[in-house]
C-alpha cells in the first residue's frame, strides 16, 4: 500500500483538495520537516508529494515510515518454519559488525598461480562436486534456473521422459511442463498420475528416441495410497542420462556433518550423493534449501553434461556474482570440515528440545509450549521437528510485526506462538521484549 502511494505520487494529479486560495505545502519543506525518518532524501520527496496530492500533508511521515519498513531488513523469525520462503529461506550469518568486508574484490575470475583468466567453477562449485562425488559441478542463480539451464542444455528440440507423477507445480509459477515447453524440449509424459512403472518407460523409449529422462522431487506434495514410482538407479539401466531435479539439496543421507547421524525428520529425503551414487548423469537442487547456503542452484554430476551446461549461452544469463558464490564456498567448507555448528540452518534444525525449553523458561513471558518446527521451502511435506516455544493468549502477530525489529510468529488455536527452534539464541532478549510489550 505504502509503496504504492510513493509511487503514485511521482505521477499524481495536481491537488484537488485544497480549498480555493489556500497552497498547499511545498514539497521540499515537508521532505525536510521528515527528514528523521532516515531515508534519502529523494524518497522523503516522494513521500511528501504524494501526502500533498492526497490532501493530507501530515500524513507525510507515515508515508515515508511505511517506505522505509518495505526496505530489506532483518526479522526475527519465531514461525518455527526453518526455511520459510517469505523470510529468505536458508538464515545466513549476517556479517559481524566492524568485520572484515564480506567481499572485495577477489580472484573471482582470476587463476592466482598462473595469473591468467581462471575459472568461477574452480571455488565454491569444485567443493560441491567434492562433497557430493559428482565429477563437476556448476551454480547459477536458484535451483528453477539449474533445471531450465539443464534441459535446454541438454534436452532442446529432442524428446525428454518425465513421469505423470512428477508434472509439477513447486510454487511460485515453476511447473515442469512449462519448464521443458520454455526449453524447447519435446516432453513425452510417461506412466499415470499415481503409478509409473519401469515398463512404461521401456514402452516410451520404444516409440521415441529421447535426450534424457527427467526424474522431479514432488517436494511440497505427498501422494499417498496406490503409487509407485521407479528408483534412480532402474531408471539409469534404460541407456539416456536420467537428470534428477532433487530440489531441497540434501547433501548426503549418512549428514556425515550430524554426530547422531540423520534425524528422524529427515526420513528418506532422497541426497545428492546417493542419487548419482544410483546412476544420476546430472542431479540439480536449490542453495537455500536443506544446504543451508544462499540462494542458488546447482548442477552436479557427469564432467561431460555439466561442461554443456556452462556452455549453454544461458548459463551466462544465469550466473551468480561474488556474493553468491564466496556465501556458497563458506558453506560447502563448513560441510567439509563437518562442522554443522557454523551452518545456521542445521544448528537451528538439530538444537536440542531441552535446550528450547530452557530458553522457552527464561524467556520469562507468555506460557512455555511445546510445539513443532518443520523445514518449510516445500522440503520435508508432512514431517515435523518436535520444538519448544512460548505461547500468548489471543492474536499478536500485527503489533509483533510492527515490533522493531519486526517478529514473526504464529496463530494456533487462538494463540500467538513464538517457536524457539528458528530463533537465534542471540535474539532471546529482543523477542522477550517483543512479547512483552504485546502483553
Ligand atoms: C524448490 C524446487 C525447485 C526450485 O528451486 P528454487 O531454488 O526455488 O528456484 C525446483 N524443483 C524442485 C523439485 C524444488 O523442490
Amino acid at each position: 500500500m505504502a509503496s504504492r502511494a510513493v509511487e503514485g505520487g511521482a505521477i499524481a494529479p495536481a491537488p484537488r483538495r485544497y480549498p480555493p486560495g489556500v497552497r498547499p505545502p511545498s514539497v521540499d519543506a515537508l521532505a525536510r520537516q521528515i527528514a528523521g525518518v532516515g531515508l534519502p532524501h529523494p524518497l522523503l520527496v516522494d513521500a511528501a508529494r504524494a501526502a500533498i496530492a492526497a490532501g493530507d500533508p501530515s500524513s507525510a511521515r507515515a508515508i515515508a515510515e511505511s517506505a522505509a519498513r518495505a526496505l530489506l531488513r532483518p526479522v526475527v523469525n519465531a514461525t518455527g518454519v526453518l526455511l520459510h520462503t517469505n523470510l529468505g529461506r536458508a538464515p545466513l550469518t549476517p556479517p559481524r559488525p566492524g568485520g572484515e568486508p564480506a567481499l572485495r574484490w577477489s580472484n573471482l575470475e582470476l587463476d592466482l598461480t598462473s595469473g591468467r583468466r581462471g575459472s568461477r567453477s574452480r571455488h565454491a562449485a569444485a567443493l560441491l562436486a567434492r562433497l557430493t562425488g559428482a565429477q563437476g559441478a556448476l551454480i547459477v542463480n536458484n535451483g528453477a534456473a539449474a533445471v531450465l539451464l539443464a534441459v535446454s542444455a541438454l534436452g532442446a528440440g529432442r524428446p525428454v521422459l518425465v513421469s505423470r507423477g512428477e508434472l509439477v507445480e513447486i510454487g511460485g509459477g515453476f511447473r515442469i511442463p512449462e519448464v521443458l515447453a520454455c526449453s524447447g524440449a519435446h516432453l513425452v509424459e510417461v506412466g499415470t498420475t499415481n503409478r509409473t512403472h519401469l515398463h512404461d518407460y521401456r514402452a516410451a523409449l520404444e516409440a521415441v528416441d529421447p535426450a534424457l529422462v527427467l526424474k522431479v522431487h514432488q517436494s511440497n506434495y505427498k501422494m499417498v495410497g496406490f503409487t509407485s514410482a521407479v528408483a534412480v538407479a532402474e531408471l539409469a539401466s534404460l541407456g539416456p542420462p536420467v537428470v534428477v531435479d532433487l530440489g531441497s539439496g540434501l547433501l548426503d543421507a549418512t549428514t556425515p556433518w550430524l554426530d547422531g547421524g540423520p534425524p528422524a525428520w529427515l526420513a528418506g529425503e532422497p541426497a545428492a550423493r546417493q542419487t548419482l551414487a544410483a546412476g544420476a548423469a546430472l542431479v540439480t537442487f536449490s542453495g537455500d534449501k536443506l544446504l543451508g547456503g544462499p540462494q542458488a542452484g546447482i548442477l552436479a554430476g557427469r564432467a561431460d553434461l555439466v561442461e554443456r551446461c556452462a556452455r549453454h549461452p544461458l548459463a551466462r544469463a544465469m550466473r551468480p556474482g561474488a556474493l553468491v558464490l564466496g556465501c556458497l564456498q563458506e558453506v560447502a567448507l563448513a560441510y567439509l570440515r563437518r562442522d554443522a555448528d557454523s551452518i545456521p540452518f542445521w544448528r537451528m534444525a538439530t538444537a536440542s528440545l531441552e535446550a528450547l525449553r530452557a530458553r522457552a523458561l527464561a524467556l520469562a513471558v507468555g506460557d512455555p509450549v511445546d510445539c513443532a518446527s518443520v523445514a518449510g521451502a516445500g522440503s520435508l511435506p508432512g514431517l515435523q521437528i518436535p520444538s519448544a516455544g512460548v505461547a500468548l493468549d489471543g492474536d499478536h502477530t500485527g503489533p509483533l510485526r510492527a515490533f522493531d525489529p519486526p517478529v514473526i510468529a504464529r496463530v494456533a488455536n487462538g494463540r500467538t506462538i513464538a517457536d524457539l527452534r528458528t530463533v537465534d539464541p542471540a535474539d532471546d532478549k529482543v523477542l522477550a521484549a517483543a512479547l512483552a510489550s504485546c502483553t
